[in-house]
């Protein structure tokens, strides 16, 4: 059997080459994530063409994630590359200093002197550097070394508590939305929105662009975890990620476990996807095992209900990219044998008044209570399966359809296994349908004679949102 949890691996120069690809997606990788931080729009287009090929090579499903480099705020660069800044010393963030030395270095987002006072604390680098703000002079802003250290060209600067006020897609954003469009992305990730208004402005230049990908909000800003903000911009989105790299800083790394159980409850009762994000197999990058701390991250966030876990520098420049898959793969496999089933508890809590979401939500009650080895469903755009993984019934969901975009969008949802049936054109006899798919699960040997399958479909057939069915077979049995 498979991981339920779905694996995202991001690309880099360690898993560009056909075998490699080849050899993680055989190993478990269901979604790539191409970061568009790094590397020229040819690079992405080459590179989500060698996934797509590599994928039919071997015979498996991989989604495309475009993540978009989004507002990061970062230092300029140094004359030697680097400075060694000393606990105590003063530094300078000065707008126009076009080449940093080791009194002061520019900025990339020149209204930062703008977003801070005497007083606040800039986190450099993920937070290895801390400054104190003592004034601010124009474009100059004088500091004080609180933690010091090497910092280097192009680091990252948070505000501690955050605030800054950047606005979500720079023009670098826009250009990328064009190239994820071009690449056929399955989902778009944006970076560090604070609202839903950065999602629905994404959205739309997505659609403009000519791509139906989607959209998933990237949660790594204080103000983004804010009760009523995380709530509205899951509204606006089709998932999040729990990027608790940025996250960490924003808001204090002791304060991310638990924002990532509420993230994780909150988006599932949405009917929303997650991704949990960042440093998860960290020392892998160079170990060719895991450490104690990171099988329980992993496993734990498998526990709190992520649709997938993600790799970043592991799978994009590690040493053990392969192996890194295959770690993540035992991890989940074992966590998901003690997963609670949901199912009782919080089924009486959903409301729908949706015809399919009846039938979805009628199929898994039906599946767990007569121990069902699989549910079925024929479904267009994927929301019955959707809907059905947001419990847990403890029952495997094989989501058919005819639409390959489907497909890879199923890629990315807990215990969903899509599969590609041949097209459904000028078929509406629904029975014939049901037992063709009957048939393909038989090949696939989800089920064997006499089985219990619960199906759900729609009349007539091949419409989007029109499910209306289930269905109740024993395999093998005439019906
Ligand atoms: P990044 O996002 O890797 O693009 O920074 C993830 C995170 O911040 O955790
Ligand atoms: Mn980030």
């Amino acid at each position: 059997m498979y991981h339920h949890t779905k694996i995202v691996a991001t690309l880099g120069p360690a898993s560009s080459d056909p075998e490699t690809l080849e050899r993680m997606i055989t190993a478990g990788v269901n979604v790539v994530r191409m970061n568009f931080s790094h590397g020229k729009p040819e690079d992405h287009l080459n590179r989500a063409k060698l996934v797509r090929e590599a994928a039919a090579k071997v015979g498996r499903t991989v989604g495309i994630l475009g993540d978009l480099q989004g507002p990061k705020v970062r230092v300029g660069t140094f004359e030697k590359g680097n400075t060694t800044l000393a606990k105590g010393a003063q530094f300078i963030l000065d707008a126009n200093c076009e080449v940093g030395n080791d009194k002061c270095v520019g900025l990339d987002y020149k209204d930062l002197p703008h977003d801070v006072s005497p007083g606040t604390i800039l986190l450099l680098d993920d937070g290895k550097i801390t400054l104190e703000v003592e004034k601010v002079k124009g474009a100059e802003i004088h500091t004080k070394v609180i933690q010091g250290g090497v910092l280097s060209n192009n680091k990252g600067i948070n505000r501690k508590g955050g605030g800054l006020s950047a606005p979500a897609l720079t023009a670098k954003d826009m250009d990328d939305i064009k190239t994820a469009a071009l690449m056929d992305v399955d989902f778009l990730a944006v970076s560090f929105p604070k609202s839903s208004a950065d999602m629905y402005m994404a959205k739309a230049l997505m659609r403009a662009a000519g791509s139906n990908a989607l959209i998933i909000a990237k949660i790594e800003r204080s103000e983004a975890v804010e009760k009523s903000a995380l709530e509205e911009i899951l509204n606006s989105c089709d998932g999040i990620m729990v990027a608790r790299g940025d996250l960490a800083v924003e808001v204090g790394e002791a304060a991310v476990p638990a924002l990532q159980k509420r993230m994780i409850r909150k988006a599932r009762e949405l009917n929303k996807l997650t991704i949990t994000a960042t440093q998860m197999m960290e020392s892998m990058i160079s170990s060719p095992v895991p450490t104690r701390a990171e099988v329980s991250d992993v496993a734990n966030a498998v526990l709190d209900g992520t649709d997938a876990v993600m790799l970043s520098a592991e799978t994009a420049t590690g040493k053990f990219p392969i192996e890194t898959v295959e770690a993540m793969v035992r991890i989940a496999i074992e966590a998901e044998k003690s997963n609670p089933i949901t199912l009782d508890q919080n089924f009486l809590d959903r409301s729908f008044n949706r015809i399919d979401q009846s039938i979805a939500m009628a199929a898994l009650l039906t599946a767990h209570h007569m121990g069902a080895k699989a549910i079925a469903s024929l479904t267009q755009s994927g929301s019955t399966a959707l809907w059905m993984s947001r419990l847990n019934s403890g029952v495997p969901i094989f989501a058919l359809t005819p639409l390959p975009e489907t497909v890879r969008k199923l890629a990315l949802m807990r215990e969903v296994y899509p599969i590609l049936t041949p097209s459904q054109e000028g078929f509406d006899d629904r029975d014939r349908l049901l037992r063709d798919a009957e048939k393909l699960l038989l090949k696939a040997k989800v089920v064997k004679q006499g089985d219990i399958v619960v199906f759900t479909a729609g009349e007539p057939t091949g419409m989007s949102g029109g499910t209306n069915s289930l269905k109740v077979v024993r395999i093998g049995e005439h019906h």
